[in-house]
């Protein structure tokens, strides 16, 4: 028997703090908008369920290698995992599968070691649904933690997230939100008197390995405090709510909007209003055209839009910094635009100058790849006309040699090449050293000489704009 693995999500989610807590108007905004689904966020929820069946059972990914999880959803409310051999919940419908490969088996391995040692000498609760209702004041709020471990004088969280985008740990307010609702709820099973920290950790295999997983530490006092931020902005939400639903509405229109919406990268990362929202309009604009952000400026955009393109060619170095700034929130942006117009199209919109196509198929692949293989066998086909060899990898060698057999390993490493990592921007904050052009180790100049401005502009673009 596998576990089902379900989820259901309340407005003020956990995983969706970091929207709600920085715009008042996101809740309101939202409402109406279905989820969308994201073959990424499901091919995550396949690794997830893994790692609980694992976890909860004790048993090692690789005895799972080869089957397939299949992820489900019932109208649009709840949707959830099971391997292929499980019947669906009744009225669930298939949304897509996954296979287990050699390599989610290796991520997901990592990831229950990590959460195995951590464990050890506490208690581990696997997939635990938390209520923060009374925390941050919203009747019925919760959300699943990946991993609670209870320690004498500590407690740990550990969420695993299986994209390729880094998420910081630090005053990270879902990983608050399940540390509050896990001191609220298992004071109820468990003696919690001792405990003195919240220990938590984001574990991102695809980053990472599992000796580097960072991790971040509150003391209570600092979650109490975060939780009072998370009770306000759950109030300016709710009024917020209140105001955008009333007919008669006591703000206008736009001073609704320019009171609670608040657009931020990392709040509008996820938000489902992005490609209706006009305050994230008007800064994405205001950014990119370096526009004054105005109403006055919204009003003759064309006109703007057009003489800060002619501009660009002498901008200075501030001035582009400062467009370069806006470029997630831009690429976000347009991608919402994008989804919204699709979706329009979908329903039969038209317009003269895009249409509806059949994007490039995938790669072909064998529908079962057991019975592609007996059937080429009774054909008697040679081994090579049927099987592909090549050396492992660097990685996997690396894994079954460096510990188990050092001195081999010595031997391997040498013939090991890594191309350099292209010369690229960074923000401050990223962990990587800053390199100097300047540094006559580095040959960089040459390659940076092959940029200039002309590279960067697309004239024809700009003639037609003008
Ligand atoms: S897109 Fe950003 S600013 Fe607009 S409602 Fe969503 S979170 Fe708020």
């Amino acid at each position: 028997m596998t576990t089902e693995r379900v989820a259901q999500h309340h407005r003020y989610s956990a995983s969706g703090a970091v929207g709600w807590m920085t715009c008042a108007g996101k809740i309101a905004m939202e409402v109406g908008i279905p989820d969308t689904y994201s073959p990424y966020a499901d091919e995550g929820s396949a690794a997830h369920f893994l790692g609980a069946e694992c976890l909860q059972k004790g048993v090692s990914p690789r005895d799972f290698h080869g089957r397939t999880v299949v992820c489900w959803e019932k109208r649009g409310e709840r949707d959830g995992q099971v391997f292929e051999s499980e019947p669906l919940p009744e009225g669930a419908k298939e949304r897509s599968r996954w296979k287990v490969t050699q390599e989610m088996v290796g991520y997901v391995a990592n990831y229950c070691s990590y959460v195995t040692k951590l464990a050890k000498g506490g208690e581990l609760l696997v997939e635990q649904r938390v209520h923060f209702s009374r925390a941050i004041g919203v009747e019925g709020a919760f959300g699943t933690s990946d991993t609670i471990i209870v320690h004498p004088k500590k407690l740990i969280i550990v969420d695993l997230k299986y994209g390729f985008k880094e998420v910081s740990v630090v005053k990270n307010p879902q990983m608050m939100l399940y540390s509050a609702g896990s001191l609220e709820d298992l004071s109820m099973l468990y003696d919690l008197d001792g405990i003195e920290e919240v220990e938590m950790h984001i574990f991102q295999p695809r980053l990472q390995s599992a000796p580097d997983s960072p991790d971040w530490s509150c003391n209570l006092k600092y979650l109490e405090a975060f939780t009072k931020d998370a009770k306000v902005a759950v109030e300016r939400s709710e009024e917020a709510i209140a105001f955008f639903n009333t007919p008669n509405m006591l703000y206008d229109q736009k001073e609704w909007e320019e009171t609670y919406l608040t657009p931020s990268e990392k709040g509008c990362q996820w938000c489902k209003a992005k490609g209706k929202c006009p305050a994230l309009a008007k800064e994405c604009l205001s950014d990119i055209a370096v526009l004054p952000a105005t109403a006055e400026g919204l009003a003759n955009l064309d006109e703007v839009v057009v003489d800060a393109i002619a501009q660009i060619p002498t901008l200075d170095f501030d001035t582009l910094a400062a467009i370069y700034k806006a470029k997630g929130k831009f690429e976000d942006w347009i991608k919402a635009i994008e989804a919204r117009m699709l979706s329009d199209m979908l329903e039969g919109q038209k317009h003269p100058e895009w249409k509806l196509i059949k994007g490039r198929q995938g790669n072909r692949k064998w529908q079962d790849e057991e019975e592609a293989e007996l059937t080429l066998k009774s054909m008697r086909l040679k081994l090579d006309e049927m099987y592909d060899k090549s050396v492992k990898s660097p990685t996997e060698m690396e894994k079954a040699l460096k510990k188990a057999r050092p001195k081999l390993w010595a031997k391997v490493e040498p013939l090991i090449s890594r191309a350099d990592g292209k010369t690229q921007i960074a923000p401050m904050s990223d962990k990587r050293p800053s390199i100097n052009p300047h540094d006559d180790d580095l040959a960089l100049l040459p390659e940076l000489a092959k940029f200039t401005v002309e590279d960067l502009i697309d004239h024809d673009e700009i003639d037609d704009l003008l």
